[in-house]
């Protein structure tokens, strides 16, 4: 969700609460006297707040409404500015007022005009001579900072040009950076970033804006956002040499303590007093933080052994051996040429406590991202083996054209299933550079949006793009993550994808066909006498393993089939991926008459299916070879998808 953080709503100023900045922000630093509003104005631009990438970005200035042009003629020049009545203040100045005299609570006309997001009027008054950098308030903060803290980026870029310091720093210690971390206007850090603002710069406290991100905001968003930007873990403050992680579990927040350990950070940095984060966990007493920091202690001390190493290493071959084996040893059970089912029980039940043992003990979140791809795979090697071991003298003397068929739908699955596993989806890859030069340009034209910027991969995401949070990449067209592949089905491997699940349903049939004819030769079976429960009880006894893998062959075609058929009717009758269809259909329930295949682009079932699977036919169907990495974000129809989706 860094879209929308939902901050500043109804508590900005000019909502007729005397509330200066910094209120309504739940995790910011509190501040109980900003500068005051007056007590009824007109709205407050910045108070559609969209998330701090949404429509602030892109703001346009409200009209005053008639009643207050003709009122405003009356009003002070504080006045004036906060509600943005550049002729009055024109006529005002020209009558001899002085742009930079502060007001009684020692705010200057700039500061109200940047905390109000009155661009024409910034522009006047620093041509009439206004100090950018004129510290005001009581909390003695700049306009920029000011800017910051209501999240106009537009503002805050224009004051940037008219030559404002980000580095001066507040009455409270805070730079401009460490402001827009506190207070979530990420679009802000980003351009304050590409702007050449250092990611570890120490405030005046010597706290670094991860620091303040791990401490004072409950969210993830922000210290995963500093994180992304090679913000330092090891940083440690002046005052107490705390790191990162010590001010996170000092704060008791377990999502910035989670994100920063996956970061990398020590779990034995010793602060000023000697204490460890452990050592903080047990001060605060958070069995949660203590209990987490002790398993990464435990897990990094095991990863270093030789053995787990290896282990890691040879994790995917491993775990299909675990499964394979885990089929296997339950077939064999089953299969045990003994009449007594409480031996096989027994038997049964200590694989089954195995299994328990190994899956708990498999060591963080790679191996057990790896598991089901294994587990399909096990289930392939052993469908292989039934059918040539079990099935195929059956079919003896072997008609040559199932052999030959069953042949090529194999190597067809397995091939399309390396494929989609190893081929890369579409990952949108950027530089340091190009990432700083994107942020600017969009940021100035207006369009740091979320549907465009990626915050996480700091890219502006080409047409179609998706953030993937199991690749943690923007994959270009991305379908959706595959558990069974354990990668992204993107632009690049989508038809591989499609193509493996049309081989697995095959395969599927043909088993089906395997177990069919086994049964009929080797089990008697009368359904006329012995019944359903007869039957399968015949079935059992007759041979366990065969229906096992039956049971097998059954739950992978089940579940390769519905997808199928939902990817042909997605790619073929609507041209969209399972990500767009469901975004759309979110927005749907808004508008019932609207259809799903009305969308940009549905060109038809015939061109749909010729440009999914790149199929030139003699030249006639002419598939648009498109480049979707190199597509721009401004499309025709845009708007169809809705409001920004989440990034
Ligand atoms: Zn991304
Ligand atoms: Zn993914």
């Amino acid at each position: 969700m860094d879209g929308d953080c939902g901050h500043g709503h109804g508590h900005g100023p000019g909502h007729g609460h005397g509330h200066g900045p910094g209120h309504g922000h739940g995790h910011g630093p509190s501040h109980g006297h900003g500068p005051r509003m007056p007590a009824h104005g007109p709205p407050y631009p910045g108070m559609n707040f969209h998330g701090q990438f949404g429509k602030n970005a892109v703001q346009t200035m409200n009209p005053i409404p008639r009643s207050h042009m003709d009122e405003s003629s009356s009003w002070d020049i504080v006045k004036a500015t906060q509600f943005g009545a550049l002729e009055r203040c024109k006529e005002l100045v020209e009558a001899g007022y002085d742009v930079r005299q502060p007001d009684k609570e020692n705010v200057t006309l700039l500061h109200w005009a940047a905390i109000n997001n009155r661009s024409d009027l910034v522009k006047y008054y620093m041509s009439k001579g206004a100090i950018v950098d004129q510290l005001g308030g009581d909390l003695n903060s700049t306009p920029l900072q000011w800017a910051i803290r209501q999240g106009h980026l537009a503002m805050v870029i224009q004051l940037l040009r008219h030559g404002a310091d980000p580095s001066i720093a507040d009455g409270e210690g805070y730079r401009s950076l460490h402001l827009a971390i506190l207070y979530q206007h990420l679009a802000i850090a980003a351009y304050l970033m590409a702007k050449g603002q250092e990611v570890d710069c120490p405030d005046c406290n010597g706290q670094t804006p991860l620091m303040l991100a791990a401490q004072k905001i409950i969210g993830p968003e922000p210290t995963n956002f500093l994180i992304k930007n090679n913000a330092s873990v090891s940083s440690v403050d002046k005052v107490n040499r705390n790191t990162a992680l010590h001010c996170a579990v000092l704060a008791g927040n377990v999502d910035a303590t989670h994100i920063l350990l996956e970061a990398g950070t020590s779990v034995d940095a010793q602060n000023n007093n000697g204490h460890t984060p452990i050592d903080l966990a047990h001060q605060v007493n958070s069995p949660l933080l203590v209990q987490l920091l002790a398993e990464v202690k435990q897990e990094r001390i095991r990863s270093k052994s030789r053995c787990v190493r290896m282990l890691s290493t040879y994790r995917v071959f491993l775990q299909f051996v675990f499964c394979a084996a885990l089929y296997g040893s339950m077939g064999a059970i089953a299969d045990m040429d003994t009449e007594s089912w409480l031996l096989k029980g027994v038997l049964l039940a200590c694989v089954s406590g195995a299994v328990n043992i190994v899956c708990r003990n498999l060591p963080g979140s790679a191996f057990r991202a790896v598991l089901p791809a294994a587990a399909l795979v096990a289930s392939i090697f052993w469908m292989l083996v039934t059918w040539f071991l079990w099935f195929l003298p059956d079919i003896l003397p072997p008609p040559t054209t199932s052999i030959v068929l069953f042949t090529i739908n194999t190597t067809a699955l397995l091939y399309c299933y390396l494929r989609t596993c190893r081929t890369d989806p579409g990952v949108v890859r950027a530089t340091e550079e190009e990432k700083k030069l994107n942020v600017l340009m969009l940021a100035e034209a207006g369009f740091l949006d979320p549907r465009i910027f990626c915050t996480s991969c700091m890219i502006k995401k080409p047409m179609r793009a998706n953030h993937c949070f199991n690749c943690d990449a923007c994959v270009v067209k991305q379908d959706h993550h595959s558990v069974w592949t354990n990668n992204c089905i993107g632009a690049r491997n989508h038809h591989f994808f499609v193509l493996f699940l049309a081989a697995l349903v095959m395969m599927g049939a043909w088993m089906f066909y395997g177990c069919l004819v086994y049964w009929s030769k080797h089990c008697s079976l009368h359904y006329q006498e012995q019944g359903v429960w007869g039957v399968l009880m015949a079935l059992v006894n007759c041979s366990p393993w065969v229906l096992l893998i039956f049971c097998l062959a059954f739950y992978h075609t089940t579940w390769s089939s519905m997808i199928l058929l939902l990817q042909l009717y997605q790619i073929a009758f609507l041209g969209l991926t399972t990500a767009e269809r469901t975004n759309l259909m979110h927005h749907q329930r808004k508008l019932p008459q609207s259809s799903l295949r009305q969308n940009p682009y549905n060109m038809g079932v015939v061109r749909n299916l010729a440009s999914f699977f790149h199929l030139r036919c003699c030249g006639y169907f002419k598939p648009p070879a498109t480049d979707w990495t190199q597509q721009g974000p401004f499309g025709r129809d845009l708007s169809r998808f809705g409001p920004p989706d989440t990034v």
